[in-house]
């Protein structure tokens, strides 16, 4: 959808058109109210009143239930006894698992679901999300008391759990006269559609009623929440533009630790913050069998020059332009495991000249060569990278990379997807330009919620349709 008609008006705000409160202390996490002066365009994408008001209302409802209160006391005494009980406060814990970019995919899912239905989200704290992350909600806490009951049971989760709802559904055992303490929504790529469906109203009038959800998931499932019509009616109110959601909820939940920050701020001032123009590029590749592929650098190479994104080559010969003493500067980010790709784009742009006279500088922050999710400097190191390509001009990712969705959704940038290869081919076309901002929902649910129940999913909003880059199976806002 256009982003003209809600231009931005204002300033840089620091509170981003009142989606960030201002009961923080600044100095507490300084990138809450910084990381819009970072950003040399600020966005144009406005978040509405009833979203603000509703965040305002959900921070007052966390502070009177989030850990630490009475309310919290009761109802985690209740979860230990396994007993039924009708309080203020119902909860969802969301439980890590996956990448950074899975993981923060679906702990925006998470929350908007517990948006929607009025239940505080709990964060599992085990794995390093505090070094990554700030408290999102003033005057309280959104992490899960690390002494919080049964947590060796509840890591044993899984479809097969019976109290799984996917599972209760199959064998019809729970129904209104039967509603269960505490119930486990499984939400993965190997789930059923009972799984996934959990959110359809008639799932809805059964989970409810019960306080205690615990979620393990690793897929963006915002698209399917539109599935209810009862959702549907308030989400068009909170996201009028529909492919904006990820984007307003990154930046409202999201606030690097001051460590992460300052890895993102002194890269960004060593090498982005002094060009005329930024090119990110997000290379992933899923391959077992190798780290560089000349398919893929041919690729990157051919797709970022026919779309104009960096010059052609040229030789000194051809090259018309005087040397000038103050060039067009690009700054090229690139982010990768892997360092090639980087060293062989910088090696181009050096070794031979622009027909523009425009210099091409490449930079890549690191190349871990492995994925060592858990580990605090790996992770924060790549939620740094996240936040630096989100402050390009322009961005390239993968296809089906959540690191990659996570970055230009943050940035409120419609990216170039490099389509992925098959076999060890360059595939043609290379790469397309997304019409949406918003991560891809991948392996969704076969069909909709009740009156839509002979609907394949992709045919029942216009707006929620297959992904660019998962063109036959995932599903995405536009
Ligand atoms: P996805 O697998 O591409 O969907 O993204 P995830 O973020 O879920 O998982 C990939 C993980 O590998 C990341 O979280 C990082 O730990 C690591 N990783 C992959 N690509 C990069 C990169 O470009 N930079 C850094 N620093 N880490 C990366």
């Amino acid at each position: 959808l256009g982003i003209d008609s809600n231009e931005s008006k204002t300033p840089r705000d620091k509170l981003i058109g009142g989606l960030l409160t201002a009961d923080f202390d600044e100095g507490s996490c300084s990138s809450r109210y910084q990381k819009t002066s970072l950003y040399r365009k600020p966005s144009p994408y406005i978040p509405s009143e009833y979203l603000v008001s509703k965040l305002r209302k959900y921070e007052i409802l966390h502070k009177r239930c989030g850990p630490g209160t009475e309310a919290y006391k009761e109802a985690t005494e209740h979860f230990v006894r396994d007993e039924n009980y009708v309080g203020e406060c119902r909860y969802i814990v969301w439980i890590a698992r996956d990448g950074l970019g899975n993981q923060l995919l679906t702990l925006t899912s998470t929350f908007l679901y517990a948006l929607l239905t009025k239940r505080i989200i709990l964060v599992d704290q085990r794995k390093d999300i505090s070094d990554l992350l700030c408290e999102p909600f003033p005057g309280t806490s959104w992490l899960l008391p690390l002494d919080f009951p049964n947590m060796k049971q509840i890591d044993r989760y899984n479809k097969e759990y019976p109290r799984c709802y996917g599972k209760m559904l199959r064998n019809q055992a729970i129904n209104s006269t039967s509603i269960p303490p505490h119930l486990y929504l499984h939400n993965t790529h190997d789930g059923r559609d009972q799984d996934k469906m959990f959110f359809c109203q008639t799932d809805q009038s059964l989970i409810d009623k019960v306080p205690w959800l615990v979620i393990k998931a690793n897929l963006y499932f915002v698209p399917s929440l539109w599935f209810n019509p009862t959702f549907h009616s308030e989400l068009v109110k909170l996201f009028p533009q529909k492919d904006t959601v990820f984007h307003h909820l990154v930046r409202y939940l999201f606030h690097p630790t001051n460590q992460v920050w300052g890895l993102v701020t002194r890269y960004y001032h060593a090498h982005l913050s002094r060009a005329d123009e930024t090119l990110g590029i997000q290379i992933r590749v899923f391959r077992k069998d190798g780290e560089y592929f000349q398919h893929v650098m041919d690729q990157i190479v051919g797709c970022t020059q026919r779309e104009k994104l960096l010059p052609e080559l040229a030789t000194q010969e051809e090259s018309k332009i005087n040397i000038s003493t103050s060039p067009k500067l690009k700054a090229v980010l690139v982010t990768s495991l892997y360092p090639e790709y980087s060293d062989n784009l910088k090696n181009m742009f050096w070794e031979r000249p622009s027909p523009t006279g425009e210099i091409i500088e490449v930079f890549q922050p690191s190349g871990e060569r492995v994925q060592q999710t858990n580990k605090k400097l790996h992770d924060q190191k790549a939620l740094a990278e996240i936040y630096l390509l989100s402050l390009t001009d322009n961005i390239v990712t993968s296809a089906r990379s959540t690191f990659g969705y996570v970055s230009y959704s943050l940035g409120g940038l419609k990216p170039w997807l490099l389509y992925e290869p098959k076999g060890l081919t360059t595939p043609d076309p290379m790469c397309v330009r997304s019409k949406s901002m918003e991560p891809c929902y991948h392996s969704p649910p076969s069909h909709g919620c009740e009156a839509d129940w002979r609907k394949n999913s992709e045919k029942i909003l216009p707006f929620v349709r297959h992904c660019e880059d998962m063109i036959y199976a995932g599903l995405k806002l536009f």
